[in-house]
Protein backbone atom coordinates (compact mmCIF):
# COMPACT_ATOMS: atom_id res chain seq x y z
CA UNK A 1 0.00 0.00 0.00
CA UNK A 2 1.28 3.51 -1.11
CA UNK A 3 2.61 5.35 2.10
CA UNK A 4 0.54 8.95 3.52
CA UNK A 5 2.77 11.75 4.02
CA UNK A 6 1.61 15.45 5.60
CA UNK A 7 3.17 18.18 3.84
CA UNK A 8 3.53 21.46 5.64
CA UNK A 9 2.56 24.69 4.68
CA UNK A 10 5.30 27.27 4.61
CA UNK A 11 3.15 30.32 5.21
CA UNK A 12 0.79 29.08 8.02
CA UNK A 13 2.61 25.77 9.51
CA UNK A 14 -0.13 23.78 8.75
CA UNK A 15 0.27 20.94 7.08
CA UNK A 16 -2.50 21.04 4.49
CA UNK A 17 -1.50 18.32 1.34
CA UNK A 18 -0.91 15.17 1.65
CA UNK A 19 1.17 12.51 -0.73
CA UNK A 20 0.98 8.97 -1.35
CA UNK A 21 4.30 8.09 -2.79
CA UNK A 22 4.40 4.79 -4.96
CA UNK A 23 5.63 1.32 -3.13
CA UNK A 24 8.85 0.35 -4.72
CA UNK A 25 7.66 -1.89 -6.54
CA UNK A 26 5.13 1.06 -8.43
CA UNK A 27 8.48 2.51 -9.24
CA UNK A 28 9.97 0.01 -10.82
CA UNK A 29 6.81 -0.45 -13.10
CA UNK A 30 6.37 3.37 -14.07
CA UNK A 31 10.30 2.88 -14.85
CA UNK A 32 9.28 -0.26 -17.56
CA UNK A 33 6.69 1.80 -18.93
CA UNK A 34 8.59 4.71 -19.54
CA UNK A 35 11.65 2.32 -20.93
CA UNK A 36 9.19 1.20 -23.57
CA UNK A 37 8.13 4.12 -24.32
CA UNK A 38 11.43 5.88 -24.71
CA UNK A 39 12.27 3.51 -27.68
CA UNK A 40 9.94 4.94 -29.95
CA UNK A 41 10.80 8.80 -28.59
CA UNK A 42 14.81 8.51 -29.31
CA UNK A 43 14.07 7.42 -32.75
CA UNK A 44 11.65 10.32 -33.82
CA UNK A 45 15.04 12.17 -33.57
CA UNK A 46 15.42 15.38 -32.45
CA UNK A 47 13.97 17.92 -34.43
CA UNK A 48 10.50 16.25 -33.48
CA UNK A 49 11.01 15.53 -30.06
CA UNK A 50 12.04 19.73 -29.73
CA UNK A 51 8.32 20.13 -31.80
CA UNK A 52 6.70 18.36 -28.89
CA UNK A 53 8.26 19.30 -25.90
CA UNK A 54 7.89 23.21 -27.36
CA UNK A 55 4.45 22.45 -27.87
CA UNK A 56 4.20 21.24 -24.37
CA UNK A 57 6.05 23.84 -22.79
CA UNK A 58 3.89 26.63 -25.02
CA UNK A 59 0.48 25.09 -23.52
CA UNK A 60 1.91 25.01 -20.17
CA UNK A 61 2.91 28.40 -19.92
CA UNK A 62 -0.25 29.93 -21.91
CA UNK A 63 -2.14 29.05 -19.25
CA UNK A 64 0.90 28.28 -16.10
CA UNK A 65 -1.59 29.79 -12.88
CA UNK A 66 -2.43 26.28 -11.98
CA UNK A 67 1.27 25.35 -11.64
CA UNK A 68 2.36 29.12 -10.64
CA UNK A 69 0.18 29.17 -7.96
CA UNK A 70 0.94 25.57 -6.27
CA UNK A 71 4.55 26.49 -6.59
CA UNK A 72 3.86 29.46 -4.40
CA UNK A 73 1.74 27.37 -1.77
CA UNK A 74 5.04 25.09 -1.77
CA UNK A 75 7.54 27.78 -1.81
CA UNK A 76 5.58 30.72 0.26
CA UNK A 77 6.77 33.40 -2.44
CA UNK A 78 5.02 34.74 -5.38
CA UNK A 79 7.79 36.44 -7.54
CA UNK A 80 10.23 33.99 -7.65
CA UNK A 81 7.84 31.38 -8.41
CA UNK A 82 6.80 32.80 -11.41
CA UNK A 83 10.33 33.63 -12.78
CA UNK A 84 10.84 29.92 -12.24
CA UNK A 85 8.13 29.00 -14.35
CA UNK A 86 8.67 30.96 -17.20
CA UNK A 87 12.51 30.50 -17.36
CA UNK A 88 11.01 26.63 -18.78
CA UNK A 89 10.42 28.85 -22.10
CA UNK A 90 14.34 29.82 -22.65
CA UNK A 91 15.54 26.46 -21.07
CA UNK A 92 13.80 24.57 -23.90
CA UNK A 93 14.34 27.54 -26.32
CA UNK A 94 18.02 26.91 -25.55
CA UNK A 95 17.99 23.03 -25.70
CA UNK A 96 16.01 22.68 -29.41
CA UNK A 97 18.26 25.43 -30.49
CA UNK A 98 21.83 23.78 -29.96
CA UNK A 99 20.48 20.33 -30.41
CA UNK A 100 20.73 19.62 -34.35
CA UNK A 101 24.71 20.63 -33.53
CA UNK A 102 25.18 18.79 -30.74
CA UNK A 103 23.14 15.78 -31.45
CA UNK A 104 24.16 15.22 -35.14
CA UNK A 105 27.47 12.77 -35.69
CA UNK A 106 30.37 13.67 -36.81
CA UNK A 107 30.81 11.95 -40.09
CA UNK A 108 33.51 9.77 -40.74
CA UNK A 109 37.00 10.43 -40.17
CA UNK A 110 40.68 9.51 -40.27
CA UNK A 111 41.83 7.60 -37.12
CA UNK A 112 46.14 7.96 -36.26
CA UNK A 113 46.04 4.17 -37.26
CA UNK A 114 47.02 3.68 -40.55
CA UNK A 115 43.99 2.83 -42.76
CA UNK A 116 41.14 2.97 -40.62
CA UNK A 117 38.23 5.75 -40.71
CA UNK A 118 36.18 6.29 -37.47
CA UNK A 119 32.72 7.33 -37.17
CA UNK A 120 30.32 7.95 -34.30
CA UNK A 121 26.91 7.44 -32.73
CA UNK A 122 25.45 8.86 -30.03
CA UNK A 123 23.36 6.49 -27.94
CA UNK A 124 21.01 8.80 -24.93
CA UNK A 125 20.43 6.59 -21.78
CA UNK A 126 17.11 5.20 -21.72
CA UNK A 127 15.89 6.34 -18.67
CA UNK A 128 17.68 9.34 -16.52
CA UNK A 129 16.42 9.94 -12.97
CA UNK A 130 16.19 13.61 -11.95
CA UNK A 131 16.03 14.19 -8.00
CA UNK A 132 15.56 17.70 -6.66
CA UNK A 133 15.70 20.04 -3.58
CA UNK A 134 12.77 22.12 -2.09
CA UNK A 135 14.71 25.77 -2.83
CA UNK A 136 13.89 26.07 -6.78
CA UNK A 137 11.49 23.17 -7.09
CA UNK A 138 10.25 23.95 -10.43
CA UNK A 139 13.47 25.09 -12.28
CA UNK A 140 15.98 22.68 -10.94
CA UNK A 141 13.77 19.81 -11.72
CA UNK A 142 13.39 21.48 -15.51
CA UNK A 143 17.28 22.31 -16.30
CA UNK A 144 18.12 18.74 -16.25
CA UNK A 145 14.85 17.26 -17.50
CA UNK A 146 14.77 18.74 -21.09
CA UNK A 147 17.63 18.14 -22.11
CA UNK A 148 17.65 14.58 -21.29
CA UNK A 149 14.74 14.56 -23.21
CA UNK A 150 16.06 16.65 -26.00
CA UNK A 151 18.34 13.94 -26.14
CA UNK A 152 16.03 11.05 -26.73
CA UNK A 153 16.22 9.87 -22.71
CA UNK A 154 12.74 9.44 -20.88
CA UNK A 155 12.83 10.82 -17.53
CA UNK A 156 11.54 9.96 -14.01
CA UNK A 157 11.79 13.47 -11.96
CA UNK A 158 11.50 12.99 -8.32
CA UNK A 159 10.96 16.72 -6.30
CA UNK A 160 10.95 17.19 -3.07
CA UNK A 161 9.15 15.98 -0.42
CA UNK A 162 8.97 19.43 1.19
CA UNK A 163 7.20 20.93 -2.30
CA UNK A 164 5.49 18.42 -3.39
CA UNK A 165 1.91 20.39 -4.92
CA UNK A 166 3.31 21.97 -7.99
CA UNK A 167 3.61 18.27 -9.71
CA UNK A 168 -0.18 17.52 -9.65
CA UNK A 169 -1.08 20.65 -11.73
CA UNK A 170 2.69 19.83 -14.14
CA UNK A 171 0.80 16.00 -14.31
CA UNK A 172 -2.24 17.31 -15.79
CA UNK A 173 -0.46 19.50 -18.14
CA UNK A 174 1.58 16.30 -19.23
CA UNK A 175 -1.24 14.27 -19.75
CA UNK A 176 -2.76 16.96 -22.28
CA UNK A 177 0.49 15.50 -24.74
CA UNK A 178 0.35 11.88 -24.52
CA UNK A 179 3.48 11.32 -26.27
CA UNK A 180 5.48 13.16 -24.02
CA UNK A 181 4.31 12.22 -21.09
CA UNK A 182 4.92 8.38 -22.39
CA UNK A 183 8.33 9.59 -21.71
CA UNK A 184 8.12 12.35 -18.98
CA UNK A 185 6.55 11.40 -15.65
CA UNK A 186 7.00 12.81 -11.81
CA UNK A 187 7.09 11.11 -8.96
CA UNK A 188 6.25 12.29 -5.21
CA UNK A 189 8.21 11.38 -2.22
CA UNK A 190 10.93 11.21 -0.23
CA UNK A 191 14.39 9.40 0.24
CA UNK A 192 12.71 6.16 -0.05
CA UNK A 193 11.34 6.84 -3.27
CA UNK A 194 14.18 8.79 -4.60
CA UNK A 195 16.53 5.51 -3.52
CA UNK A 196 13.88 3.28 -5.76
CA UNK A 197 14.27 5.18 -8.45
CA UNK A 198 18.07 4.72 -8.35
CA UNK A 199 17.54 1.30 -8.84
CA UNK A 200 15.52 1.46 -11.73
CA UNK A 201 17.06 4.25 -13.92
CA UNK A 202 20.34 4.47 -16.14
CA UNK A 203 21.51 7.49 -14.65
CA UNK A 204 20.96 10.27 -12.32
CA UNK A 205 20.84 13.87 -12.60
CA UNK A 206 20.74 14.97 -8.37
CA UNK A 207 20.63 18.33 -6.79
CA UNK A 208 20.34 18.81 -3.42
CA UNK A 209 22.78 18.70 0.13
CA UNK A 210 26.49 16.89 0.30
CA UNK A 211 25.07 14.73 3.03
CA UNK A 212 22.12 13.24 0.45
CA UNK A 213 24.80 13.54 -2.39
CA UNK A 214 27.03 11.27 -1.26
CA UNK A 215 24.00 8.22 -0.74
CA UNK A 216 23.37 8.79 -3.99
CA UNK A 217 26.39 9.08 -5.27
CA UNK A 218 27.34 5.52 -3.41
CA UNK A 219 24.19 4.18 -4.39
CA UNK A 220 24.61 5.05 -8.01
CA UNK A 221 28.55 3.35 -7.95
CA UNK A 222 27.38 0.43 -6.64
CA UNK A 223 24.88 -0.01 -9.94
CA UNK A 224 27.62 1.56 -12.25
CA UNK A 225 25.26 4.24 -13.11
CA UNK A 226 26.51 7.54 -13.54
CA UNK A 227 25.60 10.16 -11.25
CA UNK A 228 25.67 14.55 -11.52
CA UNK A 229 25.65 15.89 -8.58
CA UNK A 230 25.01 19.39 -7.82
CA UNK A 231 25.32 19.99 -4.28
CA UNK A 232 25.93 22.91 -1.66
CA UNK A 233 28.47 25.71 -0.97
CA UNK A 234 29.37 28.08 1.12
CA UNK A 235 29.95 30.95 -1.32
CA UNK A 236 32.70 33.53 -0.47
CA UNK A 237 32.49 37.49 -1.78
CA UNK A 238 35.90 39.61 -1.95
CA UNK A 239 35.54 42.89 -2.40
CA UNK A 240 38.65 45.08 -3.15
CA UNK A 241 39.80 48.00 -1.55
CA UNK A 242 39.01 49.78 -5.15
CA UNK A 243 35.58 48.97 -5.14
CA UNK A 244 32.41 51.36 -4.61
CA UNK A 245 31.29 50.39 -1.63
CA UNK A 246 27.97 51.16 -2.00
CA UNK A 247 27.48 49.36 -5.04
CA UNK A 248 29.36 46.58 -3.28
CA UNK A 249 26.78 46.23 -1.01
CA UNK A 250 24.23 46.67 -2.80
CA UNK A 251 25.41 43.44 -4.73
CA UNK A 252 25.85 41.50 -1.46
CA UNK A 253 22.59 42.56 -0.08
CA UNK A 254 20.53 41.15 -3.15
CA UNK A 255 22.63 37.96 -3.66
CA UNK A 256 23.21 36.75 -0.13
CA UNK A 257 19.32 37.19 0.67
CA UNK A 258 17.49 36.50 -2.68
CA UNK A 259 15.02 33.50 -2.37
CA UNK A 260 15.76 34.16 2.05
CA UNK A 261 19.19 32.90 1.31
CA UNK A 262 17.76 29.38 0.76
CA UNK A 263 20.02 29.43 -2.52
CA UNK A 264 22.81 27.39 -3.30
CA UNK A 265 24.85 30.33 -4.55
CA UNK A 266 23.72 32.47 -2.17
CA UNK A 267 26.86 34.85 -0.95
CA UNK A 268 27.35 33.57 2.54
CA UNK A 269 31.20 35.22 3.59
CA UNK A 270 32.12 38.34 2.91
CA UNK A 271 35.67 39.74 2.68
CA UNK A 272 36.43 43.08 3.06
CA UNK A 273 39.38 45.22 3.70
CA UNK A 274 40.44 46.15 7.45
CA UNK A 275 40.22 49.99 5.89
CA UNK A 276 36.80 49.73 4.26
CA UNK A 277 35.24 47.34 7.43
CA UNK A 278 33.34 49.83 9.32
CA UNK A 279 32.21 51.68 6.25
CA UNK A 280 30.99 49.17 4.29
CA UNK A 281 28.79 47.55 7.28
CA UNK A 282 27.85 51.05 8.11
CA UNK A 283 26.46 51.24 4.43
CA UNK A 284 24.62 47.60 4.23
CA UNK A 285 23.19 47.43 7.42
CA UNK A 286 20.45 50.10 7.29
CA UNK A 287 19.90 48.86 3.27
CA UNK A 288 19.76 45.05 4.88
CA UNK A 289 17.03 46.74 7.37
CA UNK A 290 15.00 47.74 4.83
CA UNK A 291 14.26 44.51 3.01
CA UNK A 292 10.82 43.57 4.02
CA UNK A 293 9.06 39.73 4.81
CA UNK A 294 6.37 39.12 2.14
CA UNK A 295 4.13 38.67 5.33
CA UNK A 296 1.29 39.10 5.47
CA UNK A 297 0.36 39.37 1.99
CA UNK A 298 2.29 37.58 -0.22
CA UNK A 299 2.11 39.72 -3.09
CA UNK A 300 4.51 42.64 -0.84
CA UNK A 301 8.27 42.84 0.40
CA UNK A 302 10.97 40.96 -0.86
CA UNK A 303 11.92 37.76 0.75
CA UNK A 304 9.25 34.81 2.26
CA UNK A 305 9.45 32.63 4.67
CA UNK A 306 12.04 29.75 5.51
CA UNK A 307 10.24 26.63 3.19
CA UNK A 308 12.06 23.68 5.43
CA UNK A 309 10.61 24.83 8.98
CA UNK A 310 14.02 22.35 10.10
CA UNK A 311 15.96 25.41 8.05
CA UNK A 312 15.57 27.28 11.48
CA UNK A 313 17.51 25.57 13.43
CA UNK A 314 19.90 25.36 11.36
CA UNK A 315 20.33 29.11 11.16
CA UNK A 316 19.43 29.75 14.92
CA UNK A 317 22.45 27.04 15.42
CA UNK A 318 25.30 29.11 13.42
CA UNK A 319 23.93 32.46 14.96
CA UNK A 320 24.23 31.24 18.40
CA UNK A 321 27.73 29.38 17.78
CA UNK A 322 28.93 32.71 15.97
CA UNK A 323 28.22 35.20 18.57
CA UNK A 324 28.95 32.84 21.68
CA UNK A 325 32.43 33.13 20.34
CA UNK A 326 32.47 36.37 19.77
CA UNK A 327 30.41 37.64 16.71
CA UNK A 328 28.00 40.63 16.91
CA UNK A 329 24.62 40.54 14.96
CA UNK A 330 24.29 44.31 13.66
CA UNK A 331 21.06 43.58 12.28
CA UNK A 332 18.30 40.69 12.39
CA UNK A 333 19.47 37.80 13.94
CA UNK A 334 16.48 35.64 14.81
CA UNK A 335 13.63 33.25 13.97
CA UNK A 336 10.63 35.39 13.77
CA UNK A 337 6.89 33.30 13.71
CA UNK A 338 4.07 34.84 11.97
CA UNK A 339 0.94 33.33 11.11
CA UNK A 340 2.30 30.00 11.74
CA UNK A 341 5.04 30.26 9.15
CA UNK A 342 8.52 31.12 10.55
CA UNK A 343 10.79 34.16 8.81
CA UNK A 344 13.97 35.61 9.68
CA UNK A 345 14.89 38.95 8.34
CA UNK A 346 18.11 39.97 6.50
CA UNK A 347 21.00 39.08 9.01
CA UNK A 348 24.23 41.00 9.12
CA UNK A 349 27.15 39.91 11.45
CA UNK A 350 30.56 40.82 12.07
CA UNK A 351 33.64 40.39 14.03
CA UNK A 352 33.28 36.55 12.57
CA UNK A 353 36.06 34.55 11.70
CA UNK A 354 36.40 30.68 10.96
CA UNK A 355 36.27 28.97 14.02
CA UNK A 356 32.63 29.80 13.44
CA UNK A 357 29.69 27.15 11.49
CA UNK A 358 28.52 30.36 10.24
CA UNK A 359 31.76 30.98 7.96
CA UNK A 360 32.41 26.96 6.89
CA UNK A 361 29.22 25.29 6.39
CA UNK A 362 25.87 26.11 4.43
CA UNK A 363 23.68 28.67 6.31
CA UNK A 364 21.30 28.30 4.18
CA UNK A 365 19.26 32.05 5.38
CA UNK A 366 19.55 35.66 4.53
CA UNK A 367 23.08 36.26 7.03
CA UNK A 368 25.55 38.16 5.59
CA UNK A 369 28.78 37.28 8.13
CA UNK A 370 31.39 39.80 6.93
CA UNK A 371 35.50 39.33 8.00
CA UNK A 372 38.29 41.62 7.27
CA UNK A 373 41.28 40.99 5.58
CA UNK A 374 44.58 42.88 5.63
CA UNK A 375 45.62 41.76 2.42
CA UNK A 376 43.90 40.09 -1.02
CA UNK A 377 46.43 37.76 -0.46
CA UNK A 378 44.69 37.07 2.64
CA UNK A 379 41.63 37.22 1.43
CA UNK A 380 41.65 35.07 -0.86
CA UNK A 381 42.92 32.14 1.49
CA UNK A 382 40.21 32.93 3.44
CA UNK A 383 38.00 32.32 0.31
CA UNK A 384 39.67 28.86 -0.08
CA UNK A 385 39.80 27.72 3.18
CA UNK A 386 36.69 25.66 2.41
CA UNK A 387 35.41 22.02 1.57
CA UNK A 388 33.28 23.86 -0.77
CA UNK A 389 33.73 25.44 -4.38
CA UNK A 390 30.38 26.19 -6.08
CA UNK A 391 30.79 29.56 -7.00
CA UNK A 392 32.05 33.07 -5.84
CA UNK A 393 32.24 36.43 -6.21
CA UNK A 394 34.69 39.17 -6.46
CA UNK A 395 34.01 43.30 -6.37
CA UNK A 396 36.21 45.67 -7.72
CA UNK A 397 36.67 49.13 -9.80
CA UNK A 398 39.16 47.23 -12.54
CA UNK A 399 37.78 44.36 -14.17
CA UNK A 400 41.15 43.00 -14.95
CA UNK A 401 42.09 43.16 -10.98
CA UNK A 402 38.99 41.14 -10.01
CA UNK A 403 39.49 38.66 -12.92
CA UNK A 404 43.28 37.73 -11.86
CA UNK A 405 41.34 37.30 -8.37
CA UNK A 406 38.75 35.46 -9.72
CA UNK A 407 41.04 33.41 -10.96
CA UNK A 408 42.75 32.24 -7.97
CA UNK A 409 39.20 31.17 -6.37
CA UNK A 410 39.02 27.81 -6.09
CA UNK A 411 35.66 27.82 -7.32
CA UNK A 412 33.33 26.66 -10.57
CA UNK A 413 32.75 29.83 -11.27
CA UNK A 414 33.07 33.24 -10.50
CA UNK A 415 30.72 36.50 -10.72
CA UNK A 416 32.92 39.33 -11.28
CA UNK A 417 31.32 42.46 -10.01
CA UNK A 418 27.94 40.64 -9.81
CA UNK A 419 26.92 37.96 -7.28
CA UNK A 420 25.37 34.38 -8.18
CA UNK A 421 25.15 35.20 -11.94
CA UNK A 422 25.08 31.33 -12.52
CA UNK A 423 21.65 31.55 -12.07
CA UNK A 424 21.09 33.81 -15.13
CA UNK A 425 23.91 32.66 -17.18
CA UNK A 426 22.93 29.34 -18.41
CA UNK A 427 25.26 28.59 -21.37
CA UNK A 428 29.09 29.22 -19.95
CA UNK A 429 30.19 25.66 -19.14
CA UNK A 430 31.91 25.18 -15.29
CA UNK A 431 32.14 22.22 -12.88
CA UNK A 432 31.40 22.13 -9.42
CA UNK A 433 34.68 21.94 -7.50
CA UNK A 434 35.06 20.06 -4.18
CA UNK A 435 32.09 18.62 -2.06
CA UNK A 436 30.29 20.91 -3.88
CA UNK A 437 29.50 18.55 -6.66
CA UNK A 438 30.68 15.77 -8.76
CA UNK A 439 29.98 14.74 -12.67
CA UNK A 440 29.84 16.54 -15.93
CA UNK A 441 28.42 19.88 -15.85
CA UNK A 442 24.79 21.03 -15.87
CA UNK A 443 25.51 24.19 -18.01
CA UNK A 444 27.01 24.79 -21.22
CA UNK A 445 27.14 21.49 -24.04
CA UNK A 446 27.36 19.07 -21.65
CA UNK A 447 24.41 19.70 -20.29
CA UNK A 448 22.61 17.15 -23.10
CA UNK A 449 26.01 15.58 -23.89
CA UNK A 450 26.47 14.10 -20.52
CA UNK A 451 23.51 12.38 -20.74
CA UNK A 452 24.64 10.50 -24.16
CA UNK A 453 26.84 8.02 -24.37
CA UNK A 454 29.75 7.97 -27.01
CA UNK A 455 29.63 4.62 -29.55
CA UNK A 456 32.59 4.31 -31.80
CA UNK A 457 32.70 2.43 -35.37
CA UNK A 458 35.65 1.57 -36.57
CA UNK A 459 36.41 0.89 -40.45
CA UNK A 460 39.43 -0.84 -41.95
CA UNK A 461 39.35 -0.07 -45.29
CA UNK A 462 42.64 -1.81 -45.95
CA UNK A 463 42.79 -5.29 -46.09
CA UNK A 464 42.59 -6.31 -42.09
CA UNK A 465 45.47 -7.84 -40.81
CA UNK A 466 45.86 -12.29 -40.41
CA UNK A 467 47.28 -14.47 -38.34
CA UNK A 468 50.63 -14.04 -40.42
CA UNK A 469 51.04 -10.74 -38.47
CA UNK A 470 51.01 -12.43 -35.23
CA UNK A 471 54.40 -14.79 -36.19
CA UNK A 472 57.07 -14.62 -33.44
CA UNK A 473 59.63 -14.74 -35.94
CA UNK A 474 58.45 -11.72 -37.56
CA UNK A 475 61.17 -9.79 -35.29
CA UNK A 476 64.61 -10.29 -34.09
CA UNK A 477 64.44 -13.72 -36.25
P1 LIG B 1 18.40 17.14 0.30
O1 LIG B 1 19.72 16.58 -0.04
O2 LIG B 1 17.87 16.99 1.66
O3 LIG B 1 17.27 16.54 -0.68
C1 LIG B 1 17.38 16.62 -2.08
C2 LIG B 1 16.53 15.54 -2.71
O4 LIG B 1 17.07 14.26 -2.41
C3 LIG B 1 15.08 15.50 -2.23
O5 LIG B 1 14.24 15.31 -3.34
C4 LIG B 1 15.05 14.30 -1.31
O6 LIG B 1 13.79 13.67 -1.21
C5 LIG B 1 16.03 13.38 -2.02
N1 LIG B 1 16.61 12.31 -1.21
C6 LIG B 1 16.80 12.29 0.13
N2 LIG B 1 17.39 11.11 0.49
C7 LIG B 1 17.59 10.40 -0.65
C8 LIG B 1 18.14 9.11 -0.93
N3 LIG B 1 18.64 8.33 0.03
N4 LIG B 1 18.18 8.69 -2.22
C9 LIG B 1 17.70 9.48 -3.20
N5 LIG B 1 17.14 10.69 -3.00
C10 LIG B 1 17.09 11.16 -1.74
O7 LIG B 1 18.47 18.68 -0.13
P2 LIG B 1 17.41 19.82 0.16
O8 LIG B 1 17.44 20.12 1.62
O9 LIG B 1 16.12 19.49 -0.49
O10 LIG B 1 18.03 21.05 -0.67
C11 LIG B 1 18.95 21.96 -0.16
C12 LIG B 1 20.35 21.60 -0.63
O11 LIG B 1 20.41 21.59 -2.06
C13 LIG B 1 21.37 22.64 -0.20
O12 LIG B 1 22.53 22.00 0.27
C14 LIG B 1 21.67 23.41 -1.48
O13 LIG B 1 22.92 24.03 -1.51
C15 LIG B 1 21.55 22.32 -2.49
N6 LIG B 1 21.34 22.88 -3.82
C16 LIG B 1 22.34 22.81 -4.76
C17 LIG B 1 22.19 23.40 -6.01
C18 LIG B 1 23.26 23.34 -7.07
O14 LIG B 1 22.96 23.58 -8.25
N7 LIG B 1 24.49 23.03 -6.72
C19 LIG B 1 20.99 24.07 -6.30
C20 LIG B 1 20.01 24.13 -5.33
C21 LIG B 1 20.19 23.53 -4.09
Amino acid sequence: MNREMPVRNPRTGLNDYVIHPLTESGVAELAENLRQAQKSWVSSGPAHRCEVVKAWAHALLADSDSVVNALATDTGRYLVSVVEVQSLASIVDRWCDMAPELLSDCGERPSATDGVDVRNQLIPYGLIGVISPWNFPFLLSMLDSIPALIAGCAVLVKPSEVTPRFIEPLQRSLAATPELAGVFQWLVGDGITGAAMIENVDAIAFTGSVATGRIVGEACARNFIPSFLELGGKDPAIILPSADLNLAARIVLRASVQATGQACQSLERIYVHRDQYETFVDTLVPMAEKVELNYPEMHRGHIGPLIFDKQAEIISDHLEDAVAKGAKIRCGGSIETHGGGKWIRPTVVTDVDHSMKLMTEETFGPVIPIMAYNSVDEAVALANDTKYGLSAAVIGADIEEADAVGRRINAGAVSINDGGLTTEVFDAEHDSFRFSGMGAARMGSSGITRFMRQKALLIRHKEAKGIESLDEGLIGA
